[in-house]
């Protein structure tokens, strides 16, 4: 069996049991944020479970790290159209300590990327169309200070609105402890 057919032949079993009764909620979140938060699997529950939410309480968006890379990338996106379209009014960018992405070196991924069949006149071609895929891949030294820049880039976003908060945080994978990195109400 591969993982493929796992995954629907439990769907098939979820759907006929009526499983997703338990989990049926609207579009808008009923409590008006928008989590930014990692992909880390260790956080794809325990970063809203640490912070009492439940289903159908916020739009949540995860990536690697947390970070928001580019102003104009599918993250800012959908943080603009949960505040636009979908009733958010706070955001709150949470980041966590042990980070694999803030870990990351561009090299070995790069190395293993050439492994793996890509070519190196790749780098050099992306990097002549303005890609530099050496900064691209690189994580962060200081989880707080990405937070940090994060939120600012969302709070000086030229279509963000004015006077939505953005908040900071970051959480210890381990216990759940959140600790406040940028309070939006007050900056
Ligand atoms: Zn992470």
């Amino acid at each position: 069996m591969s993982l493929l057919n796992d995954l629907l032949g439990y769907n098939e079993q979820f759907v006929n049991n009526k499983e997703y009764e338990q989990y049926v909620t609207t579009k808008s979140p009923d409590k008006k944020l928008v989590l930014i938060s990692c992909m880390d699997t260790r956080l794809t529950e325990l970063s809203t479970k640490a912070l009492g939410l439940k289903n159908g309480d916020i739009k949540h968006i995860q990536n690697a790290g947390a970070v928001i890379s580019h102003p104009y990338g599918s993250t800012m996106r959908s943080i603009l159209v949960a505040v636009y379209m979908l009733g958010a009014d706070e955001v709150m960018v949470m980041g966590h300590h042990d980070c694999g992405f803030g870990a990351l070196k561009p090299e070995p991924m790069m190395n293993n990327m050439m492994e793996r069949g890509i070519k190196e006149e790749t780098f050099e071609t992306l990097k002549h169309s303005g890609i530099d895929v050496t900064s691209w891949l690189k994580g962060f030294d200081s989880v707080e200070e990405s937070i940090t820049e994060s939120v600012g880039k969302i709070k000086h976003h030229p279509l963000m609105v004015e006077g939505v908060p953005i908040h900071g945080t970051v959480i210890n994978p381990e216990n759940g402890k959140v600790d406040l990195v940028v309070n939006g109400y007050e900056s």
